[in-house]
């Protein structure tokens, strides 16, 4: 299958000057860049006043959430958690939480997202409607001890998902996930960081979300978890001098500003952790502290939430780094850029809009003026998943209309 992309402007990373060319797809993979000659293809796209550039990646989220959207509103963490969504979830079936990622992949590609990293559970049914839409994911199990000596089978799960799912499609790579240093004992997080460092596998945990969590980072990072390549979720109320701890190779921090913000958290020190060699990327948590799943929004948030002391915080590239190269770089999944040799993980935003002028500042707009409305088309391998309104993979009615029932099932529960 080739596929020719041509007459659009090409933004290869956060770093490179814009330019003018075609862009060869031939199996999945980006084969050429630049003005070669036309060439015999399969499907031609005169994309003149649109934008190529690399796609968004969501490093955190709770997909299947979305089935719980405005379900829980002005309420605090533990509240929130405790009172509205863990009674919810517990009644969650393999078919609810299989419609609600799909619901939330098709918002994701609609806004220019070609991977996301998952902490949830019924990770069967997340990883085949990842299989299913053609998007990549980062599974992991949400993993808890609370603890006590037992986890009820939760880590052989994760395991299981990770003998089943792991590699599939070159979409799926399945993770661990232990909850919180709050929900989960050290022991336990050993064990976990044990067991997914001898398989390669990666771990995403939420640290310091609210102001309620004290543990000693250090400790933390004794057990096994230090050997392991860790994404962060949060790192809200992290202290001053802990920020140097997450400065390595092997470890992200997902910044979630909007949900922070509405749950009352406060805001990641971001800039301190990036003058500090930490990675940040972005993410939106679950729909239902969110409630949209937009990373377009979430860089323009978290650099304005910086620029509110300083403006010379979070550059245009850094802005962009985050939503895309060091989202990528986390998950593992895709490189987060447009070059050759990598799977076409891309986006195309329709540029024709005037506040994409002047045409020569456009980094800085897609930071600070663009909108995920403005995404034209989200491709992953080679595959588009969103094209001009609409789903190629799958059958969108269907969803909809299953979604609605598994909705309105919940809300029963609820009330
Ligand atoms: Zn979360």
């Amino acid at each position: 299958m080739k596929i020719l992309l041509e007459n659009a402007l090409i933004l290869t990373d956060p770093f490179s000057e814009l330019m003018n060319s075609k862009v060869l797809i031939e199996d999945g993979k980006i084969t050429k860049i630049g003005d070669f000659t036309d060439q015999q293809v399969d499907e031609r796209h005169d994309f003149t006043g649109k934008l190529i550039m690399p796609g968004l990646v969501n490093s955190h989220t709770h997909a299947a959430m979305s089935l719980m959207r405005g379900i829980a509103e002005d309420m605090n963490l533990q509240d929130w958690l405790f009172k509205k969504i863990f009674p919810i979830e517990e009644r969650l079936t393999d078919k609810d939480v299989y419609y609600g990622t799909m619901l939330s992949q098709m918002e994701m590609a609609r806004k220019g997202i070609v991977a996301y990293i998952d902490m949830y559970f019924h990770c069967d049914a997340v990883a085949q409607a990842a299989i299913d839409f053609g998007m990549k994911a980062v599974v992991t199990r949400g993993l808890t001890d609370s603890g006590s000596s037992s986890d009820n089978g939760r880590l052989r799960q994760n395991i299981e998902y990770f003998e089943r799912w792991n590699g599939r499609d070159g979409l799926i790579s399945v993770g661990f996930g232990p909850h919180a240093p709050y929900s989960c004992s050290l022991k336990y997080i050993d064990q976990i960081a044990q067991v997914a460092h001898s398989l390669g596998a990666k771990v995403t945990i939420h640290l310091y979300e609210s102001k309620n969590e004290d543990y000693p980072l250090s400790e933390l990072l004794r057990t096994s978890l230090s050997k392991c390549d860790v994404i962060f979720a949060h790192c809200v109320h992290i202290k001053e001098q802990e920020i140097d701890l997450l400065a390595r190779p092997n470890f992200f921090v997902a910044h979630n500003p909007t949900s922070n913000l509405k749950l009352a958290n406060g805001i990641a020190p971001i800039q301190k952790m990036i003058n500090r060699k930490v990675q940040v990327c972005l993410g939106t948590d679950g729909a239902a502290s969110n409630n949209t799943l937009d990373i377009f929004y979430e860089m323009r948030l978290a650099t304005l939430l910086q620029k509110s002391t300083d403006p010379t915080n979070i550059s245009v590239e850094q802005a962009l780094s985050m939503a895309t190269l060091m989202g990528a770089k986390a998950s593992g999944l895709t490189t987060g850029r447009i070059e050759i040799g990598a799977d076409a993980d891309l986006v195309v935003l329709d540029i024709q809009k005037p506040w994409y002028l002047p045409i020569e500042k456009l980094k800085a707009h897609l930071v600070h003026s663009a909108n995920s409305a403005d995404v034209f088309a989200t491709m992953i391998k080679g595959k588009w998943v969103y094209y001009n309104g609409s789903y190629p993979t799958i059958n969108e009615s269907e969803i909809r209309r299953v979604s609605k029932e598994v909705m309105e099932k919940l809300i029963d529960i609820e009330s």
